[in-house]
């Protein structure tokens, strides 16, 4: 339902992607690992064209987009299909949890407001936050704003949702919460690509791991596999150093 043929990506002349191929079935939960500036977040943008790659095509369900010539339409329909979670949860200060749940459907998806105000209730209670739809982001705890995250990500029905390290901002006491709501939506079945260092997590949830370094994937494959028997030299060190 996904798929990432011969990706690349530069800064000036620092090559960040180097020809990433990725194939991501209806209802996985991809865990994308690896060092820290292998590229794991500039791969998850060029999913959606926040970042525009330099070489390569992104397919979702049956509609492709080739960077060679993307028109802005092809831009818009891609990143439809598309959810993100971001590190820093980026909601907006000056609206209640219910506004920032709804500000996606009504401005973007022109959902009538009646039925984005049900849907957000919806999700808002799947994440556990039905006590907080008045409340403003500053109101809550980190774990509590990420949950909005998800649930603004959520409301929108993405055919993917893409999670940029969803809880490394986080207190360690509020990373587990955030991570059991997750775990939930993945088991409903959400396709979903999750860059994260959250190695117990990873094992558990997911279905498909890639591990990346350098600007490649170096190895993937099922959780069991990579975690208990990596191939590649390069896998066995990062996973020897962080687990
Ligand atoms: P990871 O998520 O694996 O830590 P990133 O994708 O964030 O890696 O970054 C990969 C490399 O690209 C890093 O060297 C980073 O400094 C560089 N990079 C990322 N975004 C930009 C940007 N907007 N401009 C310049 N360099 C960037």
């Amino acid at each position: 339902m996904i798929r990432l043929n011969n990706i690349h990506k530069s800064f000036g002349k620092v090559k960040v992607l180097n020809g990433i191929h990725l194939t991501v079935e209806k209802g996985d939960v991809v865990v994308i690992l690896g060092p820290s500036g292998s590229g794991k977040t500039t791969l998850l943008r060029c999913i959606n064209y926040l970042e525009r790659p330099g070489e390569g095509e992104v397919t979702i369900g049956d509609f492709t987009v080739n960077c060679k010539h993307p028109g802005k339409q092809d831009i818009l329909k891609l990143r439809r299909k598309t959810a993100m979670v971001f590190q820093h949860y980026n909601l907006f200060k000056h609206k209640t949890v219910l506004e920032n749940v709804m500000e996606g459907l009504v401005t973007a998806r022109k959902v009538p407001k009646d039925e984005a105000r049900a849907r957000s209730l919806e999700v808002l209670d799947k994440v556990g936050l039905s006590g907080k739809i008045n409340d403003y982001p500053s109101q809550l705890s980190g774990g509590q704003q990420q949950r909005v995250g998800i649930a603004r990500a959520l409301a929108l029905n993405p055919e993917v949702i893409l999670f940029d390290e969803p809880t490394s901002a986080l207190d360690p006491e509020l990373v587990g919460e955030v991570l059991s709501v997750i775990r939930k939506i993945a088991k409903e079945g959400v396709t979903m690509i999750v860059v994260t260092h959250e190695m117990s997590f990873a094992r558990e949830v997911s279905n498909h791991v890639v591990f990346m370094d350098g600007g490649v994937i170096v190895e993937e494959g099922k959780p069991e596999q990579i975690f208990s028997q990596p191939k590649e030299e390069r896998t066995k060190q990062f996973l020897k150093r962080i687990t």
